[in-house]
């Protein structure tokens, strides 16, 4: 059959969706497998307690149950809920929000579906304007979003190596300074100094008129890396200079779930569009993002959400409600969410180098946040696709990273060198994962 070309383009065969499939095939096969690739949070009993009983709450309270699934919800989420979002970050981080500045959208996923094609793609003018993309790599779901081919333009980070297996990736500020504010002497470039590895894509070389907005997720999937707050600022600055907004990706940040294991602040102005999920805290399956950004971004996201699907979930917000009251919701990502993770982090980071052979050229991206290890095995001899296949015939699945690099096209070694491991599950599953990836990136070296 054959379809429009909104068909072609969602339906079209992508990377990312035959890798799904494989690691669905792998998963759905009988024998035992060590799954280190999803993008599941993990169950964690006191905060599944803490939903049980505020449903039970809701089940008990007469009415309450009806109305939530009874009625649409407007097309911008429930007000109350809205209310207590804007208090609570009037109140905790001094932002001043009102309602009109929040709207609830169906997950993360879909939010970002909105607003990349909301704000990049073809103009009436006959412009074609694009996503920057600060820092790759980035999250894998933003590939194949946008409507139209090449989408983003995306920057090569600077390596900052911390010690004989750790490192951090770094904004090259030189680069999108010389590109997004056409100033090729680069006046925020020289806050950054020198960079070789600058290589920004051909695609970008065409000034700020091209680019609709710059977008960052922080802490970043799949590298858990945090953008500092230097570099957040630089971005702010950079955006309004340039008229754009600054899209942030929370979807593990502040103020929940706060999966942030280094000091970092949250940032909103009225120019930056701030995307935060519920996913993280435990509640992918309710699919419910919150949007905080400027009165005319709002509007535009409520009446594309009323058009392509009149209101958003009503579960979730009601979930959620009970939880603002109080700053509950802070307290469970600041006790409980946020301290599950870290710990877990710090003690399998001294696991990983514990089995890794410290001989070999690997690295491990600094974990700042999220719940992914990133490793990097520099020059090794095959790449992350054959690494990944041979991790997965020994019941071992991973995520190959050539995947997290939307916008470069350029052929680059570091994109094949790298994999994404989940630390979600049991922690001696994960640590089981962890001896075979060593030794299965060992053999792979020493094959040379
Ligand atoms: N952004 C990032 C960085 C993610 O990692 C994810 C999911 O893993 C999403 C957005 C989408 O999340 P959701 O649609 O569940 O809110």
């Amino acid at each position: 059959m054959k379809f429009s070309k909104f068909g072609e383009k969602l339906t079209s065969e992508s990377g990312i969706l035959e890798l799904m499939d494989d690691l669905g095939k792998a998963l759905a096969s009988p024998e035992k497998k060590i799954m280190l690739g999803g993008g599941n949070p993990a169950h964690i009993p006191e905060v599944e307690k803490i939903y049980r009983e505020v449903m039970e709450n809701i089940l008990k309270t007469p009415g309450r149950f009806e109305k939530i699934i009874g009625n649409y919800s407007s097309p911008e989420g429930d007000l109350e809920f809205i209310k207590g979002f804007a208090k609570l970050v009037k109140e905790n981080f001094g932002w001043e929000v009102s309602e009109k500045n929040i709207c609830i959208l169906g997950g993360s996923q879909t939010t970002f579906f909105f607003l990349f094609n909301l704000l990049a793609g073809k103009y009436a003018d006959g412009s074609f304007k694009k996503i920057l993309l600060p820092i790759v790599p980035e999250y894998i779901g933003y590939e194949d979003q946008g409507l139209e081919q090449d989408y983003f333009v995306s920057f090569k980070p600077k390596f900052n190596i911390i010690d004989e297996h750790t490192f951090k990736y770094q904004i090259d500020f030189d680069s999108i300074s010389a590109v997004i504010l056409n100033d090729n002497e680069g006046s925020l470039a020289n806050a950054s100094g020198s960079n070789k590895l600058r290589d920004s894509s051909p695609t970008a070389q065409n000034g700020s008129d091209n680019i609709a907005a710059i977008c960052v997720s922080r802490p970043t999937n799949p590298t858990g890396n945090v953008v500092t707050d230097e570099e957040v600022e630089k971005l702010i600055k950079i955006s309004e200079e340039a008229n754009i907004p600054l899209i942030i990706d929370s979807a593990y940040g502040l103020p929940f779930p706060n999966m942030l294991y280094t000091d970092a602040k949250p940032y909103w102005n009225k120019n930056i569009i701030n995307v935060f999920s519920f996913s993280k805290i435990g509640l992918p399956g309710v699919r419910t993002s919150v949007v905080l950004a400027n009165e005319e971004i709002i509007k535009a996201l409520a009446a594309i959400n009323a058009i392509v699907s009149l209101a958003p979930s009503n579960l979730g917000q009601h979930l959620i409600l009970d939880l603002l009251k109080g700053n509950k919701i802070l307290n469970i990502s600041n006790k409980t969410i946020k301290p599950f993770y870290q710990k877990r982090s710090e003690e399998l980071v001294k696991y990983f180098h514990s089995v890794a052979d410290p001989s070999l050229p690997y690295y491990l991206h600094k974990s700042e946040g999220a719940f992914f290890f990133w490793l990097w095995c520099k020059d090794l001899p095959i790449d992350s696709y054959e690494l990944y296949k041979r991790l997965k015939a020994k019941g071992v699945i991973v995520v190959p990273g050539n995947y997290f690099f939307p916008g470069v096209k350029k052929q680059w070694k570091h994109k094949k060198e790298c994999l994404r491991i989940s630390y979600c599950q049991d922690i001696n599953v994960v640590k089981e994962g962890f001896k075979i990836i060593a030794e299965t990136v060992k053999e792979a070296y020493l094959q040379r």
